[in-house]
């Protein structure tokens, strides 16, 4: 019996995220000098191409980190020890990130949320209104929940922390929406862009990115918390000139020129695109099974993942664990308090036609294993949008 079956192994999950060929052959390149000239013209020429990504003029620092050092780097550079913070839930990932805030000292205010619908703009707006001595100094929103698969919409946050009049800076994770769905930084007013390698940027693990505003590091020289290996102050350099304050991994620099050129070959437009395309035809396979989506505003599903609810009294991890034995492919799992009742699907990245519809064949193929309730012809309704 062969270890490994044969045939490309399907990685289904919303990050890491199938990494191009030509991303992977350019990270087997020999090992640069980092103080060379030629490693700081790729460095430079990257962040300056970043900028196209994340939509904005200013600076997209660079962490060897995975998405949750950006977190980190975004908060010890800006805020105090006590700051209050705003974190509407909306699933595990905003959780966590307001987890990461209780470490770092700051009084982190969450508006609980059903886990199934973005952040709401208005109890945003109303809790901003109620600050009237001006404690709350940040919000953390998510823009892609990626346990839930939602999309909440940022220039409505902006617009409800405009309307309160209130001058706390915005964060928005942007670690599973970059390159899925469209993302302005500078027309959505957002002051820090927090992203990953490992997911829409096609990259593995190992990088994270921080866009910042103006503003941001004006209060930056107000902010008092430690700093150490995210102090950004010779980020801002290291983006200008291409020179790190430390080794930096090069080679997933060197990958990370390839996937950067590709998405901008593509267009963004047509990246995103792209995402919603098979993101609607794996709904419609999903709603063809009878099964129920995470998600439930129309206007608020995910262009990156899918999560799909098994039925009362049956278990989304037997079913993942049948899908890898059977047909040698990773759905990804239910996080928190939606372990076990969702299988999530990931359709980010370096996807298309066929990688999805075999996705969703090898989901079809393994619920006609399972013992789980559902009807045939999934398949069939996703055919049905990506054969137009
Ligand atoms: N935020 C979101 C929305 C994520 O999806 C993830 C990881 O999946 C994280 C934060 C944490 O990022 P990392 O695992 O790269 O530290």
């Amino acid at each position: 019996m062969p270890t490994k079956p044969a045939g490309r192994y399907f990685l289904q999950v919303p990050g890491p995220t199938v990494v191009p060929d030509e991303a992977m052959a350019a990270m087997s390149m020999p090992m640069l000098d980092h103080r060379s000239q030629q490693f700081a013209d790729l460095a430079r020429g990257i962040s300056a191409d970043l900028k196209k990504i994340f939509k904005t003029q200013q600076p997209v620092l660079i962490y060897p980190s995975s998405g949750t050092g950006a977190w980190e780097a975004a908060a010890t550079n800006t805020l105090s020890v006590g700051d209050s913070v705003l974190i509407p839930e909306v699933g595990m990932f905003s959780t966590l990130w307001g987890k990461n805030a209780r470490g770092l000292g700051l009084n982190v205010i969450e508006i609980p949320g059903d886990w199934r619908t973005g952040i709401d703009p208005a109890k945003v707006e109303d809790q901003l209104r109620a600050d009237r001595e001006g404690r709350i100094k940040a919000v953390f929103a998510t823009h892609n929940e990626t346990s839930t698969g939602v999309t909440s919409d940022i220039a409505a946050i902006r617009q409800a922390i405009d309307a309160a009049g209130h001058d706390a800076l915005l964060f928005v994770d942007t670690i599973s929406s970059l390159c899925a769905t469209d993302f302005r930084m500078d027309e959505w007013g957002v002051d820090l862009a927090i992203c990953g390698s490992q997911k829409g940027l096609m990259m593995p693990p190992g990088l994270s990115f921080l866009a910042v505003s103006e503003k941001a590091r004006q209060r930056a020289e107000s902010s008092n918390m430690a700093k150490g290996y995210f102090d950004w102050t010779p980020m801002f350099e290291a983006a200008e000139t291409g020179f790190y304050p430390y080794t930096p991994p090069v080679s997933l620099f060197n990958g990370l020129r390839v996937t950067v050129n590709m998405l901008l070959e593509e267009g963004l437009e047509n990246v995103f695109a792209r995402h919603a395309r098979l993101a609607r035809a794996t709904r419609a396979a999903v709603r063809s099974w009878g099964l129920e989506i995470q998600s439930i505003k129309e206007s608020e599903h995910s262009a990156a993942v899918t999560a799909v609810r098994v039925p009362d009294g049956y278990s989304a991890d037997k079913f993942r664990a049948l899908v890898l034995e059977k047909y040698d492919m990773s759905l990804a799992a239910g996080l928190g308090k939606i372990a076990d009742k969702v299988f999530r699907i990931g359709h980010l990245g370096y996807q298309n036609d066929l990688t999805v519809l075999g996705a969703l064949a090898g989901v079809e193929m393994a619920l006609g294993l399972s013992d789980i309730p559902h009807n045939k012809g999934g398949i069939n309704a996703a055919m049905a949008i990506l054969g137009t």
